[in-house]
């Protein structure tokens, strides 16, 4: 990748510019314009304590219960202290439950006149002498402290725990998420300045990075920016930054937050209530209209989704083709989630597909047709393809962008081999899902790394 830098010499000198000479940029079709449509409020939000990883719900409110825009809904019974709070104003009017009593969602109808929990206003001048325990209370207590999470295991951030840093990414590179350059502008810089005075008082030192390739949000962020990196997906993820940059063990519990996720928080401290402002893509082949919408947080998907989708069997895949999950039709949106795909349900079997070139479908390995033309081609669910052992092409060590052998660390984890996988660098997966989109075995490689870590994790606290 070429990257055309315009900044002045003395700023060079002080950012730090990093390419990412791995991963993957799919190309497919169904990607979101610019436009910008602004929703009105839906009938319902939801929270979905399903999403949130490693934290173990207690529900704080039954259904019939009147809530208001930051009222706590449930906490995670391991810290209490680390509430989830309502996005907007109403009653709740529903509680989904799952298998095992799994909390899926909380609904909460809005109030035509919604109401707002009030918290203290921190000026930028107040913001200077807080305490650092001061502002995790209050961050705490405004329900907007699980924006900030830890790797590697990209749990929410150990409020007790001051960490070696706190990465900042203002990007976007996985498939169909929204532009960062149509919330982050001029107008948004003092806010970011803000939220970043105050992860200063959370650790020493902040890292702002983002690609070079939003040139606009360069300019407007130079004095902030301390790194670009540049390359494929996923190079905007914290984990492979930290990769490129670390020196010491103990920086592999480096916290990170979103750049959109820093409004929400620097909203909060310093207007003294939970915004609920959230901006989404609606994007994928069988979206009828593809574009960013701005909305609520917590918004119900068909919400978001304006028309109905051009086939008769769409799948919602929310947070993002490589990285996302399926969603119910009629569920809502999660606490992390900037995007929702709508993709064709390949619901059946094509007729003698060995002897089809395969001039439509995606591939990276060369193995249909479509990797002559090069053109961005139709996603739909079929894998193209049937499970069988791993024939040791290498293709998952070429994309994997911090440099594990999966086909190896997931040999170690078949055999049990905890020192080995851990050897191979299974903590530094950064669950970007690229090694199972190119395995041509289609083995789950990044759902088994996944579960490992979490497995890992757990016996760790125990
Ligand atoms: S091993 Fe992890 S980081 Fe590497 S490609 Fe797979 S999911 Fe991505
Ligand atoms: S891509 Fe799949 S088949 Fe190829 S080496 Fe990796 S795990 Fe094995």
């Amino acid at each position: 990748m070429t990257v055309a830098l315009n900044f002045p010499r003395q700023h060079l000198k002080r950012m730090k510019i990093i390419q990412n000479r791995k991963g993957y940029d799919l190309k497919l079709q169904g990607a979101p314009s610019d436009d910008l449509v602004s929703l009105s409020a839906p009938a319902t939000v939801a929270v979905l304590p399903e999403r949130i990883p490693y934290i173990k719900p207690r529900l704080r409110v039954k259904v019939g219960d009147p809530v208001q825009v930051g009222s706590v809904l449930y906490e995670d019974k391991t810290d209490p202290r680390v509430g989830f709070v309502s996005p907007g104003g109403g009653k709740v009017v529903d509680i989904v439950f799952g298998p095992r009593r799994v909390i899926r969602e909380i609904v909460i109808q809005l109030d035509s006149e919604e109401t707002y929990a009030i918290f203290p206003i921190l000026t930028a001048d107040e913001l200077e002498g807080i305490s650092r325990e001061d502002l995790v209370n209050r961050l705490l207590a405004g329900g907007v402290w699980p924006y900030l999470r830890e790797l590697p295991y990209r749990k929410i951030a150990d409020p007790d725990v001051e960490p070696p840093a706190i990465m900042v990414g203002l990007d976007g590179r996985e498939p169909f998420q929204p532009n960062p350059e149509s919330y982050l502008n001029d107008e948004t810089r003092p806010l970011i300045q803000y939220g970043l005075n105050a992860l200063k008082r959370l650790s020493d030192k902040v890292l702002v990075y983002t690609d070079p390739r939003f040139s606009n949000l360069c300019r407007t962020f130079k004095a902030e920016l301390t790194h670009t990196i540049a390359g494929h997906y996923p190079a905007d993820d914290p984990g492979v930054l930290l990769y490129h940059i670390r020196r010491r063990p103990d920086e592999n519990r480096t916290w990170f937050i979103h750049g959109q996720d820093l409004l929400v928080l620097a909203r909060f401290l310093s207007e003294g209530r939970y915004p609920t402002e959230r901006l989404y893509v609606v994007a994928g082949s069988a979206a009828a209209e593809r574009q960013h919408v701005r909305s609520r947080l917590g918004a119900p998907l068909q919400h978001l989704v304006l028309s109905a989708p051009t086939c008769p069997e769409p799948r919602y895949v929310v947070g993002g083709v490589l990285r996302g999950y399926t969603g119910e039709p009629n569920g809502h949106i999660g606490l992390y989630e900037t995007s929702v795909v709508v993709l064709p349900e390949a619901t059946e079997r094509e007729f003698v597909t060995l002897f089809r070139p395969g001039f439509n479908k995606p591939t990276r390995s060369r193995t249909f047709a479509s990797s002559i033309k090069g053109a961005p081609m139709i996603m739909d669910t079929n894998i193209n393809g049937g499970r069988r052992a791993c024939i040791a092409c290498g293709y998952c060590s070429d994309v994997c962008p911090v440099d594990i052998l999966p086909q190896m660390t997931l040999k170690s984890i078949l055999a049990e081999e905890v020192e080995e996988y851990l050897a191979h660098g299974l903590l530094d997966c950064v669950e970007c899902g690229l090694c199972s989109y190119v395995c041509p075995s289609k083995i789950e490689l990044v759902e088994t790394f996944c579960q490992t870590k979490f497995d890992y994790h757990k016996e760790q606290v125990s």
